[in-house]
């Protein structure tokens, strides 16, 4: 193709007024915005998560802003990346942001967009991928504060580390959990843990302070077996149905105090139904003429750590949901806690870190709702067992929750907002020096 000098001329005085009009800023956010997704496009789902390739990206990035990192596999093939910006004053007691690197599974074809391409949408800025909001936005606006406060020339008062940890999603136990316990950790002497929250569709930024402790329930029945056309009592289907009929009443009830808007999702009780097993196979699906002498349901529990009296729920299990007479029997598997104390956070004005984000926030412009429970599980409870204060926080305001759902998204002024305010809270917990007997008292005051 050819074209006339003319046509020249005016593509290039084009292409001069579409440089002109890319002011210093927005071509310094451009990057920002590459580097999120090139870590979205790393494809770190689960069950195969290409752990080497997040661990390359996250040191490069480290290498670039001179900040110390180490790679330490508690687990073979499941690297932990931890990186060290040194303090003024290094026996302060330490700032931890920890982020995840796994992401969950996806199923492509239920998407608009492919989940590890990380596309902008040109109409709106939304950002969609795969990890997007649950949470390597996080972890990469941790280091995009880091990298702004360093062009600054700003210098911490204490030691900030920063980790990026395998496996959250599947519980943590080779990645957060083999951390938090490890003698490195202790010597790391953490004062506080922020880590991951959640979206909120409001303008309100949303804190946690604690999570519902999870629990896995499976309830079995058994009856006599029997013809399919014979009516009789106490089948081991007539018993589990019984028992699902009354677990789903608890569960309306609950459900019934977060809709009346009386409760938080992450104050009450949530049963969900998980599986059922019943059934006598054939070679083209069930056999029809029998009633089974065995049916199990398996139900995901989650209760909140304000729970009054926590017994009462195991009560309820043994005397309603499975009970003896009725020829049935569970099995109740559960989370630890501390010294059977619920892992809290204080959120009120003895814990000076949650006055200092609070304030931090608001200085940055954002808003916050009041504090939260947070209703699923996050690698923050590990922290929390050590003693340690932690904070689940993930800036993003007016942004549907989708994280395990199709489509996640951020949109890009979101993301960009979020490092402004990490810049905000890195610099107030950096410079806090108030300290009592040259040591915190916090770490204690769960
Ligand atoms: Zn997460």
């Amino acid at each position: 193709m050819t074209m006339s000098f003319d046509g020249f001329r005016r593509l290039f005085s084009f292409i001069s007024i579409a440089l002109l009009l890319r002011t210093p800023s927005t071509i310094a956010d451009d990057s920002v915005l590459s580097r999120f997704q090139q870590y979205l496009q790393i494809n770190t789902a689960h069950p195969s998560p290409n752990y080497r390739q997040a661990a390359d990206f996250i040191l490069s990035q480290a290498k670039s802003l001179s900040l110390e990192s180490r790679t330490i596999e508690f687990v073979e093939n499941k690297p932990l990346i931890l990186l060290k910006w040194t303090g003024k004053n290094p026996d302060l007691p330490s700032i931890l942001l920890n982020s995840h690197t796994d992401v969950v599974t996806v199923e492509p074809h239920k998407w608009s967009y492919p989940p590890f391409d990380a596309a902008i949408d040109p109409q709106n800025g939304n950002i969609y991928a795969r990890g997007s909001q649950d949470m390597k936005c996080v972890g990469l606006q941790y280091l995009e504060a880091i990298r702004k406060l360093k062009d600054s020339k700003f210098e911490p008062v204490r030691t900030i580390y920063i980790s990026f940890v395998p496996d959250e999603e599947i519980g943590g136990l080779d990645g957060a959990k083999e951390f938090a316990n490890s003698k490195m950790f202790d010597e790391m002497n953490v004062g506080i843990v922020l880590d991951e929250g959640l979206a909120s569709p409001e303008d309100k930024y949303r804190l946690f302070y604690a999570e519902r402790r999870a629990m896995a329930l499976v309830i079995k029945a058994t009856g006599a077996p029997g013809h399919g056309a014979k009516l009789y009592d106490n089948t081991a289907m007539e018993n589990l149905l019984k028992s699902i009929e009354s677990v789903r009443r608890f569960r309306a009830s609950q459900f019934d105090l977060v809709k009346a808007g009386l409760k938080a999702e992450g104050e009450v009780v949530s049963v969900n139904m998980a599986f059922l097993k019943a059934g006598t196979p054939s070679p083209t699906g069930f056999v029809m003429n029998l009633q089974p002498s065995e049916a199990q349901a398996g139900f995901d529990i989650r209760v909140p750590p304000t729970a009054d009296d926590p017994a009462s729920l195991e009560r309820r299990i043994a005397e309603e949901w499975a009970p003896a007479s009725r020829n049935m029997s569970f099995e109740l598997r559960q989370f630890k806690q501390k010294n059977g104390k619920p892992l809290m956070t204080a959120h009120d004005s003895s814990n000076p870190w949650w006055s200092l984000i609070e304030e931090a926030i608001i200085k940055a412009k954002g808003k916050i709702g009041k504090p939260e429970i947070f209703p699923a599980s996050t690698d923050a409870r590990y922290f929390r067992m050590k003693g340690v204060p932690a904070i689940g926080f993930s800036p993003m305001a007016n942004t549907p929750i989708l994280l395990h759902d199709h489509n996640e998204f951020l949109n890009k002024e979101e993301y960009l907002k979020g490092i402004e305010v990490y810049e905000s809270i890195l610099k107030a917990f950096s410079s806090f020096v108030e300290a009592k007997n040259g040591k915190d008292s916090l770490r204690d005051e769960l």
